[in-house]
């Protein structure tokens, strides 16, 4: 059986897993779907004797129906080996009453690494396919994470090329280290003088200019998106909530058929649509809990309906989740709308035009099985030294304001008995001054370095190679541009002959 993607924004639209994944974006600035979720034809018992990358295959082949067995084990075997520094790829551990799910054990330390290590082989097997000659431009906009796994998948990929915007005081000094110290001939990284949602707005345009996708193919180009729209990226997300099942089953934590819940940090609303996808496909869920920071959007359209980005942007110690406009919601907004492409793209235009949409009352009974809060700078801050105090688990910020709003849903609904796994997003090397300073202020006149040195003698856990790797590594990229420049530096990035004046 194959399976269909349609267009949340045009019912004539459909595309295969490969040319979904190819196109990244449906026209009109739609979004791919699949046109439903298959169930999983093994049972969690035969899953539960599986290791990540046989579990991967399982749930993958339902999802990307036109690979082969082989190109789909290729693709699962390439990217999760020992790029990871463990074999589990996505270990589970118990801390304060929870289940960490620690998705940062990647290249880049933080869970877009699940993603990004495979989207490569995705993408390049998804072009042979179809036999396209073009070469594959990967065009991104990052608010700070997405970038580096991106590059760092994409680095020298023959036939392949990666252009990364970001906003350039919207990131943390590790974050844009990391990034303008991308090796590769094939990768161009530049800071933009706005924010997050203007980056991921100018690249939005890109893909939808018809003139500069001529202009493109002319040149022998085609563009595709890393961003997690693809559904390329959303699918190997899925894989890991369905393993997190299967341990807890392992370890007798669970008995096969038990809800768990699943609390999300939630940015883009890429990471807990791919938990909500694994339930459809028959993965057991009582609440998705939506976790967020200051840019409180959903958890505001969570109780009232209404999604409204109307307001102060704010930048917290969870960069990655500084965003107003939650771009995979969309997917559910079409999924609660009963399917309905028209009715989807009138939503996405009040969106897109006001600034604001309201759902319907029969669509907001559809949402029963989330629960949106969120933690505010003090409570992030809070809940990284009270964890570490009393269990000696140092988590990240973004990984905080899920184990805070976990608390507050168990005082909200007096449900402490559902077994819970907390998605852990970032290693807290990745954020050492935050997480250093919310344990105790006296270390912020250290230097980055240093504070890395301090947080391996408190936590016990060894520095990983990505931070090691930067220490010395020499900056690349210094372009920063205005907002309306971009196009103008894609351009000269790919026919730099053309712009020499
Ligand atoms: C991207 C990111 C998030 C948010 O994930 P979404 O899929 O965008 O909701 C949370 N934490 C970290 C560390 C991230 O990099």
């Amino acid at each position: 059986m194959s399976l269909i993607y349609k267009s949340t924004r045009n019912a004539e639209e459909t595309a295969t897993a490969s040319v979904a994944i190819l196109k990244g974006l449906a026209g009109e600035g739609g979004l791919f779907v699949p046109e439903t979720i298959p169930a999983l034809d093994v049972s969690f018992e035969e899953l539960a004797k599986m290791d990540y990358r046989q579990v991967a295959y399982e749930v993958m082949k339902l999802m990307l129906t036109d690979f082969t067995e082989e190109e789909l084990k290729y693709c699962i075997r390439s990217a999760y080996d020992e790029k990871f520094d463990t074999e589990l790829i996505a270990p589970l551990v118990s801390h304060a009453g929870a289940e960490y799910l620690e998705l940062f054990h990647g290249k880049t330390i933080a869970f877009k690494d699940m993603a990004l290590s495979i989207l490569p082989y995705l993408l390049t097997t998804s072009a042979k396919k179809n036999h396209i000659e073009n070469e594959i431009v990967i065009l991104t906009a990052t608010s700070g994470d997405t970038g580096k796994a991106a590059l760092a998948g994409f680095a020298d990929v023959p036939g392949t090329k990666i252009i990364v915007f970001y906003p350039k005081n919207g990131v943390s000094p590790i974050q844009e280290k990391q990034m303008v110290t991308q090796k590769g001939d094939n990768t161009l990284v530049v800071g933009i003088t706005g924010n997050f949602d203007d980056a991921q707005t100018g690249v939005k345009k890109m893909f939808q200019d018809a003139e500069l996708n001529q202009w493109l193919d002319s040149c022998g180009y085609q563009f595709s998106s890393a961003n997690s729209i693809n559904i390329g990226r959303l699918v190997p997300q899925m894989v890991y909530y369905v393993y997190a099942y299967t341990r807890l089953l392992a370890e007798g934590k669970i008995h096969a058929g038990e809800k768990i819940n699943i609390v999300v940090p939630t940015g883009n609303f890429g990471n807990i649509l791919a938990a909500y996808y694994a339930s459809n496909m028959g993965l057991p869920v009582n609440k998705f809990i939506c976790a967020s920071n200051d840019n409180k959007v959903l958890y505001d359209f969570f109780t009232t309906g209404t999604y409204d980005k109307n307001r102060e942007f704010v930048l917290t110690t969870s960069p990655s989740m500084d965003i107003l406009i939650s771009s995979n919601l969309e997917r559910l907004i079409y999924r609660i709308a009963g399917d309905d492409a028209a009715a989807n793209l009138t939503l996405m235009k009040s969106l897109n035009e006001k600034g604001v949409y309201s759902i319907t009352d029969p669509m907001k009974e559809q949402l029963s099985s989330f629960y949106g809060n969120y933690a505010s700078e003090a409570e992030v801050a809070g809940q990284i030294k009270k964890v570490y105090e009393s269990d000696g688990y140092i988590m990240d910020p973004h990984t905080a304001v899920a184990s805070r709003v976990y608390e507050k849903y168990c005082k909200d609904t007096g449900d402490t008995e559902t077994v819970t796994v907390i998605a852990s997003t970032a290693s807290p090397y990745k954020f050492t001054r935050s997480v250093m300073n919310a344990i105790d202020r006296s270390y912020d006149t250290k230097t980055d370095f240093e504070l890395a040195d301090e947080l391996s003698k408190l936590s016990g856990i060894p520095i990983p190679q990505a931070i090691e790797d930067i220490r010395s590594a020499e900056v690349r990229h210094k372009t920063v541009c205005a907002k309306e420049d971009m196009e103008t530096i894609v351009k000269s990035f790919l026919a730099p002959n053309l712009f020499q004046k």
